[in-house]
């Protein structure tokens, strides 16, 4: 569908002094390619290090150094390029982008421009009422990071760390198919889930493998676009959603009040919570893009996009339908469980052979609702699969009550076992001896006969007389049976 017919949903239209407004959103994603070495030479792409440890001759542009391509990086954009299914090209090449900045000791990055490595592609975001919208992808290219320039370092002068430059990176070019701040933050979330499943990139934002520059503009509902402005640089999803709320303001006060919207670059300032002017766009650079000419077309053989694309893993999507169909779930549960692979893994093993609805409630309700409290995540978890597994099986099989079995997790979480074993040493096996539960309940009616009668009026008093039972045996009654019994001693049906 054309990128500009789609009206955003009435509850996201803006109330303005002079009636409604839509947001145009559209996302240039900058996602830090997974791989141990740089794009063009051998040097180490990780994070951190001291500064310029890990700089090649290739990196800081020395006289005469040749780029090398990373054959890793191209698998590694091919394959991104399959999970946004996007168009791969097979024949691609690589500009240079001129400009003088310090962190940039060649004078231009590497880039691709008018011959992406990856075209169009799409992306389905969901948000949070459970609607899906889909979000095209322009195109993703292949590029190198800049180095850093550090301010903070000495009184007056700057210093330069080269480690990030040369680094490879995806720029993914989203098309203008966002109409909330909502929207946006689905999607970057939904891009970082994919690359994180394809082992991409690490999507981490805080050490800065994903930025995003985003381009905001309003316009009436369902009118024509309006000019953008884009706010560059933004390394945080809250950020971003601040962000193209403040700016989407601020254009539409610009308007209301007679005035009209320049193109041009802002900056977000996360401490003030508004954007401002960097430079418009009559200051913009003109790069003289050029192929560059120590680098051939990069060609890519059609047998290794059919190789990556036979290996790609099963994505959040594909997952997340499999989890609904195959045991039971709700949407919901299983977009929790798929969010990241690790969890979903982890289900998988504690319902492989088991009641997958079950199994899920015990994941997600026990398990990470306890890992959220203490801070750990799925990796660090106490309580392995094989346990939870074990525990769920108990409980199915009516070895053990939903109660009992919120004991025997937290021992299993403080001080491990096996969750049979414990149970069985530990005398927690559920009463399912009709003899017993009968004797409990005769017990309990013979002493209350004021609440006997009581609940022949008012039926809905046979919980208190199950919690009494639930009391005497230790919790360990069938709640079925004490439920059945109870009815039938009581005449109440
Ligand atoms: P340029 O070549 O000037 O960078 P592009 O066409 O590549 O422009 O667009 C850059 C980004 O801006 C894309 O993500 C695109 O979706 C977005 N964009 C384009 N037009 C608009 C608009 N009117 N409002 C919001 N975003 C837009
Ligand atoms: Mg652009």
């Amino acid at each position: 569908m054309d990128s500009a017919l789609r009206v955003a949903d009435k509850k996201d239209w803006i109330k303005g002094a002079t009636g409604d407004w839509e947001v145009i959103i559209g996302l240039e994603v900058h996602a830090q390619v997974l791989s141990k070495a740089k794009l063009f030479s051998g040097a180490s792409a990780e994070f951190g290090g001291d500064p310029n440890d890990h700089v090649s001759f290739v990196d800081a542009a020395m006289p005469g150094m040749l780029p090398v391509i990373n054959e890793f990086c191209v698998e590694q954009a091919v394959r991104t390029g399959l999970g946004l299914k996007a168009q791969i090209n097979e024949v691609s090449v690589f500009d240079r982008k001129n400009y003088f900045y310090p962190d940039l000791p060649q004078g231009y990055q590497i880039s691709q421009f008018k011959q992406p490595i990856v075209g169009e592609g799409i992306v389905s975001v969901d948000l949070d009422d459970g609607q899906v919208v889909q979000v095209g992808v322009e195109r993703l290219h292949l590029e190198q990071d800049a180095g850093k320039s550090l301010h903070d370092q000495h009184p007056n002068m700057s210093y330069v760390d080269l480690n990030r430059s040369g680094c490879a990176l995806m720029e993914i070019v989203s098309k203008p198919d966002m109409r909330s701040s909502d929207e946006a933050k689905a999607y970057v979330t939904k891009l970082r889930q994919i690359m994180r499943y394809l082992g991409t990139c690490d999507g981490n934002m805080e050490q800065g493998s994903m930025r995003a520059d985003v381009n905001v503009s309003v316009r009436r509902p369902g009118a024509a676009f309006g000019t953008r402005c884009e706010i560059k640089n933004v390394n945080s999803i809250r950020f971003m959603g601040q962000a193209i709320e403040f700016e989407a303001r601020r254009q539409i006060g610009i308007i209301e009040d007679g005035g009209s919207i320049a193109q041009e670059t802002r900056l977000y300032d996360a401490k003030k919570g508004e954007t401002r002017s960097m430079r418009s766009k009559e200051e913009a650079h003109d790069y003289r893009y050029f192929p560059d000419p120590d680098l051939l077309p990069l060609k890519l053989d059609p047998a290794m996009i059919a190789e990556i694309k036979q290996s790609l893993p099963e994505l959040p999507d594909e997952k997340r339908a499999r989890f609904v169909s195959s045991f039971g779930l709700s949407a919901y549960d299983a977009a929790v469980l798929v969010a990241e692979q690790t969890s979903a893994s982890f289900f998988e093993e504690v319902a492989k052979g088991r009641d997958g609805k079950l199994s899920a409630n015990w994941v997600i309700n026990e398990l990470f609702g306890r890992l959220n409290k203490e801070g750990k995540s799925v990796e660090d978890s106490p309580v392995s699969a094989a346990q939870l597994g074990g525990l769920v099986e108990l409980i199915s099989k009516g070895t053990i009550s939903g109660k009992i079995a919120k004991d025997v997790f937290e021992i299993l979480w403080t001080e491990g076992g096996d969750p049979a074993q414990i149970v069985e040493a530990r005398g927690l096996v559920q009463v399912t001896d009709l003899g017993a539960i009968e004797k409990a309940v005769d017990e309990i009616v013979a002493a209350n006969p004021d609440k006997v009668e009581a609940v022949k009026a008012k039926p809905t008093m046979l919980g208190w007389f199950v919690g009494q039972v639930m009391k005497t045996t230790g919790g360990k009654a069938n709640p079925a049976a004490v439920n059945d019994i109870l009815k039938k001693k009581l005449g109440i049906s």
